[in-house]
């Protein structure tokens, strides 16, 4: 009989509460619940693990921080035998410091194989990978962009405290086969009108270095982007009055700094163009 935990895919625990609903050991990427019968796999990806989801399969990395992991090491072993020891296997991700999302319960996908990553003590080790999907033929669920986006500034901020050295082992060494993820992310539909109208408008002059476009694409057209002053995903509207044509490199440069006086020398030329006094974007 499976352990009923009342649990909705996508739910976010704390670590306490994942610990109490499980009785299980709160301090391990593997818990054991005897109790429960359950095994809870905790997937932290605010760490430097390379656990990843391909597709459909999510490739956790077993339990031995350091040196060669082992198959027959406690739950190591678990997790290589649940599909006939009679454990549940549970799959929590974390991708927020204690913010334990869970992914439901898993099983073994294929064998478990070994690959090199680094140790604690930055040695390069074997350890067991273990494929494993969901039960009943789920697919994971979409998690929202901005919590992947969320994670990856997590990583970059531990790769940039990493010399180069272990930056290119680490590099080197590091599964070449692209992580997937489905995620949701809200897409905005642009009026081609408003889109075209600001690209006429700036006539192959960026509207934010006044440089002219840096190409012309095979159509022969200055190769300009057109940008939200106020961005649409915080709440700016799609309308010929918050919307510049800009060349690739202000473009960058205004999703990077989005500074104040850029913002402010892009509104005066609406004014000026529209003839405004004010605008509310
Ligand atoms: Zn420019
Ligand atoms: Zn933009």
């Amino acid at each position: 009989m499976s352990f009923n935990h009342n649990l909705k895919v996508g739910q976010v625990l704390t670590n306490p509460q994942v610990g109490e609903l499980f009785k299980s050991t709160i301090y391990m990427g593997m818990r054991r619940s005897l109790e429960t019968n359950t095994l809870v796999l905790v997937s932290d990806h605010t760490k430097l693990y390379e656990d990843r989801w391909e597709g459909n399969i999510f490739h956790y990395t077993g339990m031995g921080k350091k040196g060669d992991q082992s198959l027959s090491f406690h739950q190591n072993k678990t997790l290589a035998e649940s599909d006939t020891n009679g454990v549940d296997v549970y799959l929590f991700e974390v991708l927020r410091p204690n913010e334990y999302i869970f992914m439901g319960q898993v099983l073994l996908a294929g064998e478990p194989y070994q690959e090199e990553q680094f140790d604690e003590d930055k040695n390069l080790r074997k350890v067991w990978v273990f494929p494993l999907k969901l039960a009943d033929g789920k697919k994971p669920i979409k998690l929202p962009k901005k919590l992947i986006e969320a994670k990856e500034k997590e990583r970059e901020k531990l790769a940039r405290k990493l010399t180069y050295e272990e930056l290119e082992a680490r590099a080197k060494y590091a599964s070449k086969k692209a992580v997937s993820r489905t995620v949701t992310s809200n897409n905005f539909e642009r009026n081609p009108f408003v889109t075209e109208y600001a690209k006429r408008w700036a006539n192959g002059i960026c509207q934010l270095c006044e440089r002219p476009a840096p190409f012309k694409n095979k159509k022969g057209e200055p190769h300009l982007h057109t940008h939200h002053i106020k961005w649409l995903a915080n709440g700016g509207e799609d309308s010929i009055y918050n919307t510049v044509a800009i060349c690739p490199n202000c473009h960058d440069r205004m999703h990077i700094l989005d500074s104040e006086s850029d913002v402010i020398q892009l509104k005066e030329k609406v004014k000026k163009h529209f003839r405004m006094q004010t605008i509310s974007l």
